[in-house]
């Protein structure tokens, strides 16, 4: 990579004339390298010759993870326009936004988003190409096949002049906390979380007991990765940490069109996938799933949870079902381009409860509200510095002056870095809970509440509370087919926990809990939900 040309394309250029090798594959759907290579040097030269698509100009992606999400993101940074994939759950409203906040040129999107759309990319004068959209298609709007025409064998990207530190793509926050934040990321930004996450996969086989030379050689043994991806493309965690690694290096992309965790059982199977990276909400479902030692997933090399807190007791669970493979876990977000630290492989065994070291490309420090560097292990704000910390939130200077100073990244996240350099994320701060004057750390009560065997998620959050400002209140969900009352959960938490943080309220939930896209709890519903908003 030293002397590799930093930028998106250069990626996209590997993958050409590799005819051999399988880039993705959706369902019965398979493509190899080189044509996936050939129909994204085709579509680039449409966008650049229909569309007028230059540098910097914004193409926004509406669809769900189909290849020609993959097929249209390489095309357009190919060609130096800047990538906006759009969240694919959002409403025609919210759809609307995006496409107005990022000003873009060109929707790409499948029929349900244009269905959704009602009409408001003609409004906005916004071409569209629609993607596996049957029927008549709206005014302004070309079906991909009509636009892609028959694909040259000797497909070539049209010229374009790119720099490393030219913006390439504006991918949205997942909105956990608020509106979501447009972060305006680079070539070299994307390019610094594929390095670190090979790095990290390095570092992880090196802590098998592997030397440096051996883990090397073991890596440059294994036949390329195969990875299902089973996360969104349309957030950092499933571009970033899953489709920018799996085709840099020359492996397959296995897509599937929702989450099901039955059905990623078998794609594993059929497929031979070498490594999943999901939320921890997916991973407890896989290792629930009824049928999982019907399948044959000796090829699963890696299983990596990333995104949001992994209790600790999902690595015990993981290594009571499942063969001997790697577990990991990473804490990253969208503003660091995914990934800042890593936790793999015995370090994790050792330390569950930890988001890892940061990796290669990235500095961690936990400061005061001053912005002073706190010692080892005094909970503070995480400030992230990086080749991967995005050049600032799109349209929004006010934001970006306040998130990102002097080159590091305020993350909003609690944390504390152990004498061995080890980061363990607390809590955000917005979801810190004061009782009165204790502060009580969210990731602490749930990973207390995680050990009880019958309990699938749990939601910690604050209950306003006249005399103590705040009290604890958790609501639990069991897993299936297990049984939960609030006694038991008292008596399990009873010495676990310091009275104060022992939830005053505790509800045994009776349907899953409420998550975005990305998976996350969403904790404000969960409040409203339980009438603990007031
Ligand atoms: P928004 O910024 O719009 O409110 P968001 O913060 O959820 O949404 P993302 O960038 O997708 O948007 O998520 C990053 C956040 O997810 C981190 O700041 C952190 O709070 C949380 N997170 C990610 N990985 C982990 C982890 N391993 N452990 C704990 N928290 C994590
Ligand atoms: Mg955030």
């Amino acid at each position: 990579w030293a002397n590799a040309p930093v930028h998106l394309r250069a990626v996209l250029e590997g993958s050409r004339g590799q005819e051999g090798a399988t880039a993705l594959v959706y369902g019965e759907e398979r493509m190899s390298h080189a044509d996936y290579f050939r129909s994204a040097a085709a579509f680039a030269r449409r966008l650049a010759d229909d569309y007028g698509v230059a540098k910097g100009d914004r193409v926004a992606i509406a669809m769900r993870n189909y290849p020609e999400w993959v097929i249209a993101f390489f095309a357009a940074a190919g060609i130096g326009a800047i990538v906006v994939p759009l969240n694919s759950w959002w409403t025609g409203g919210e759809l609307e936004f995006g496409l107005t906040d990022s000003g873009a040129k060109v929707l790409v999107a499948d029929a349900e988003r244009i269905e959704r759309l009602a009409g408001a990319p003609q409004r906005l004068g916004i071409a569209v190409v629609a993607v596996r959209t049957p029927g008549p298609l709206p005014a302004g709007t070309r079906a991909w096949p009509d636009v892609l025409g028959e694909v040259p064998g000797d497909a070539a990207l049209p010229e374009a002049d790119l720099a490393p530190d030219d913006p390439a793509t504006i991918f949205y926050t997942s909105g956990t906390t608020g509106v979501p934040k447009g972060a305006l990321g680079s070539h070299r930004n994307m390019i610094a979380n594929i390095m670190a996450s090979s790095y990290a996969r390095h570092r992880a086989i090196m802590r098998l007991g592997l030397e440096l030379p051996e883990a090397q050689e073991f890596l440059g043994a294994l036949p390329p990765p195969v990875i299902l991806c089973v996360v969104p493309l349309f957030h950092a965690t499933g571009a970033q940490t899953v489709m920018l690694p799996a085709l840099a290096t020359g492996g397959t992309l296995v897509l599937m069109y929702r989450w099901d965790a039955e059905a990623a059982l078998r794609a594993v199977q059929r497929e031979r996938v070498t490594a999943i990276t999901a939320v921890p909400a997916m991973i407890s479902q896989l290792l629930a799933a009824p049928r999982l030692a019907d399948h044959d997933l000796s090829s699963l090399l890696v299983l990596s949870s990333g995104g949001a807190p992994a209790a600790p007791a999902l690595v015990r669970r993981a290594r009571g079902r499942l063969h001997e493979l790697l577990l990991a876990q990473g804490y990253g977000m969208t503003e660091c381009s995914a990934t800042a630290t890593v936790n793999g492989g015995s370090d994790y065994l050792l330390r569950p409860d930890s988001a890892g070291v940061p990796v290669a490309t990235v500095d961690v420090k936990v400061v005061d509200p001053a912005g002073a560097e706190l010692p080892p292990g005094e909970v503070g704000e995480v400030w992230i510095r990086g080749p991967g910390v995005v050049l600032g939130y799109w349209g929004r200077p006010e934001a970006t002056a306040e998130t990102f100073t002097d080159g590091w990244l305020h993350t909003g996240d609690l944390g504390r870095i152990d004498e061995e350099g080890f980061v363990y994320i607390v809590d955000r701060a917005k979801d810190m809970i004061i009782r009165g004057g204790e502060n009580v750390y969210c990731a602490e009560v749930e990973a207390a509440i995680h050990e009880h065997p019958a309990v699938g998620e749990v939601a910690v959050v604050g209950v306003p509370h006249e005399v103590w400002g705040e009290e604890v209140g958790a609501v639990v969900r069991p897993l299936p087919g297990h049984r939960l009352e609030e006694a038991d959960l008292r008596d399990h938490l009873d010495g676990r926990l310091a009275s104060f943080k022992i939830p005053a309220h505790i509800r045994i939930a009776g349907h899953d809990l409420p998550r975005n896209a990305a998976g996350k709890l969403l904790k404000k519903r969960v409040k409203e939900e339980q009438g603990w908003d007031a």
